[in-house]
C-alpha cells in the first residue's frame, strides 16, 4: 500500500469524534485512517504532531465579484478563495444573482464565468431570485438539475431584491416539491424604508444611521413570517446572517415545534456591536452591512444559540468593499455606502477562539458549525464536511496553540481594512489541503487559479 500523502501524528476531529490517527490520501480522496499506517513509498509526509486534523471549512455565504450600488465587491474568485484557504476554508457557496427579466440560467452562467477560471478552492452556488413570474417557477427545477438546489430570497431592499409574500410562498411550494432549500434574507424591507426616508429627511446621514434605521424587530418579524410561510408551504427554510436575539427566538420556537428551520450567524455579529459604528469620522462605514450590528448584549445570546443548536451554521457573508473610494461613495448619505464587510479569512480562527477557546462549546461542535452541518444542509455531505474514507481530502492541520493578531497589514483579502483589526485569536491553520493538494503551508500559497471545481450539490434531505 502506498499513498500520495500521509498526515501523521495528528488528532483527527470530526463533528462526532476526536481520536489519534494518521490520514492517508490518494487521488484527492481520503483512502485510509488509522494509527501507524505504512509509510513506504508515500510521496509526502506531513507531521501533525500536537495538532488537530479537521475537515476543510465550508463557508456557505460569500459574495465574490458581486455588483452592488455601482461598484463590485473587492475580492474576485481568485483573491477570495485564496484568502479563504489561508483561513482554513476549502469550499465556498457563493450567490448567482438573477436580475429582472433574466432567466435563472443566465444568473448561473454569469457566475460560472466569474468563478471557473479563477477559483483556487472548490465552489458552488445558491441562486438569488429577484423576479419570479409563474412562467419561471419551472426554472427552479432546472437549477436543481444543474446542482443548484438552494435559492435565496429577500424580504428587504424594496424595488431591488425584495419579493412579495405571494411570490415567496410560491417559490417555497416549488422548493418543497423539488427538494430545494430556501435561504431567506429576513428583514421587513417596507417598514425599514419608511424609517430610512424619515432619517434622511431629518438630515441623519452618518454611517451609524444605517444600523439605527434597521431595528431588531424588523428582523424578528420577517424571520417569523418566513417560518410561517415555509410551514404553510411544507418547505425547509434557512435564515441567513441572523444578527439578534429577537430573530433567534423565532428560530428557536420554530425548531421547538419540529419544523425544518435552520439559521446561520456570522463572526461580525459575535464579535462586533453598535459601539463600533461610533468610531470617529467616517470610520463607522467599515461596519455598514445588513443586517446591521446590534447592541453588545446580543453577542452572548448568539454564542449560546450556537452552543444549544438553535443556530446551526457560522458563515461570513463576506462582501468586501474598500474604505477608500468604495465605502466613501456614501460619505454624505449612509444609504449610498456599499453594504458588506470582509470576513472570509478569519471565520475558523474567530469561532475556534471564541467558541472552543472560551469554553463555550467543544471542538467537535466547532467542526459541526463550520463544516459538517453546512455540508449536510447544502447537499455536499459526505463528499465534504467530514474525515472519512472516500471523502474528498479537503483537510486542515490546525494548530490550537498558535496565536495571531488580525490586521489588514497581514490579511490576504483584497481590501484595505479589517473589521476585526487588533483582535487576538488562538488557533490557526498550518496546512490546508483541497482534494489532496496543499493550498497553504504556513505563509506559502501553492494553489493556482482555475484549480477549484464547481460542485454539483444534491437536493435537501434533512440533517
Ligand atoms: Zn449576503
Amino acid at each position: 500500500m502506498a499513498f500520495d500523502t500521509l498526515i501523521t501524528n495528528g488528532i483527527v476531529v470530526t463533528a462526532t469524534d476526536t481520536y489519534p490517527a494518521d490520514v492517508a490520501i490518494s487521488d484527492g480522496k481520503i483512502t485510509a485512517l488509522g494509527q501507524g499506517l505504512p509509510r513506504e513509498n508515500t510521496t509526502r509526509i506531513i507531521d501533525a504532531k500536537g495538532k488537530y486534523v479537521m475537515p476543510g471549512g465550508i463557508d456557505v455565504h460569500t459574495h465574490l465579484d458581486m455588483p452592488f450600488g455601482g461598484t463590485n465587491s473587492a475580492d474576485d474568485f481568485e483573491t477570495g478563495t485564496r484568502a479563504a484557504a489561508f483561513g482554513g476554508t476549502t469550499t465556498l457557496i457563493d450567490f448567482a444573482i438573477q436580475y429582472k427579466d433574466q432567466s435563472l440560467r443566465t444568473a448561473f452562467d454569469t457566475w460560472m464565468q466569474k468563478a471557473s477560471s479563477k477559483a483556487t478552492t472548490d465552489y458552488a452556488f445558491h441562486c438569488i431570485i429577484t423576479d419570479l413570474p409563474n412562467a419561471r417557477l419551472d426554472e427552479m427545477n432546472e437549477m436543481v438539475r444543474e446542482g443548484v438546489p438552494s435559492f435565496k430570497l429577500f424580504m428587504a431592499y424594496p424595488g431591488v431584491f425584495m419579493l412579495d409574500d405571494a411570490t415567496i410562498f410560491k417559490a417555497m411550494r416549488t422548493a418543497a416539491k423539488i427538494g430545494g432549500m430556501i435561504c431567506m434574507h429576513a428583514e421587513n424591507g417596507g417598514a425599514i424604508d419608511v424609517i430610512v426616508q424619515q432619517a434622511l429627511a431629518e438630515g441623519k446621514t452618518a454611517p451609524k444611521y444605517h444600523a439605527l434605521t434597521r431595528p431588531t424587530t424588523a428582523e424578528a418579524e420577517a424571520t417569523a413570517r418566513a417560518i410561517a410561510l415555509a410551514e404553510m408551504a411544507g418547505a425547509p427554510v434557512y435564515i441567513v446572517h441572523l444578527s439578534c436575539n429577537d430573530a433567534l427566538e423565532k428560530v428557536r420556537e420554530g425548531r421547538d415545534r419540529g419544523l425544518p428551520v435552520y439559521a446561520e450567524t456570522c463572526p461580525q455579529y459575535l464579535y462586533l456591536s453598535l459601539d463600533d459604528m461610533d468610531k470617529p469620522g467616517f470610520e463607522g462605514a467599515k461596519y455598514v452591512f445588513t443586517p446591521p450590528l446590534r447592541e453588545k448584549w446580543h453577542q452572548e445570546k448568539l454564542w449560546n444559540g450556537l452552543k444549544q443548536d438553535h443556530l446551526q451554521v457560522v458563515s461570513t457573508d463576506h462582501c468586501p468593499f474598500c474604505f477608500k473610494e468604495q465605502k466613501e461613495m456614501g460619505k454624505d448619505d449612509f444609504t449610498k455606502i456599499p453594504n458588506g464587510g470582509p470576513g472570509i479569512e478569519h471565520r475558523m480562527s474567530l469561532i475556534y477562539s471564541g467558541g472552543v477557546g472560551k469554553g463555550r462549546f467543544s471542538v467537535n461542535r466547532f467542526v459541526e458549525l463550520v463544516s459538517t452541518t453546512p455540508a449536510k444542509l447544502f447537499g455536499l455531505y459526505p463528499r465534504k464536511g467530514t474525515i472519512a474514507v472516500g471523502s474528498d481530502a479537503d483537510l486542515v492541520v490546525f494548530d490550537p496553540d498558535r496565536e495571531h493578531t488580525i490586521s489588514a497589514k497581514t490579511h490576504h483579502m483584497r481590501v484595505d481594512y479589517s473589521m476585526f483589526e487588533g483582535i487576538k485569536v488562538k488557533g490557526m491553520p498550518d496546512v490546508v489541503m483541497s482534494r489532496g493538494r496543499v493550498l497553504v503551508q504556513g505563509e506559502q500559497f501553492h494553489g493556482k487559479p482555475g484549480q477549484g471545481n464547481f460542485l454539483k450539490r444534491a437536493t435537501y434531505t434533512g440533517v
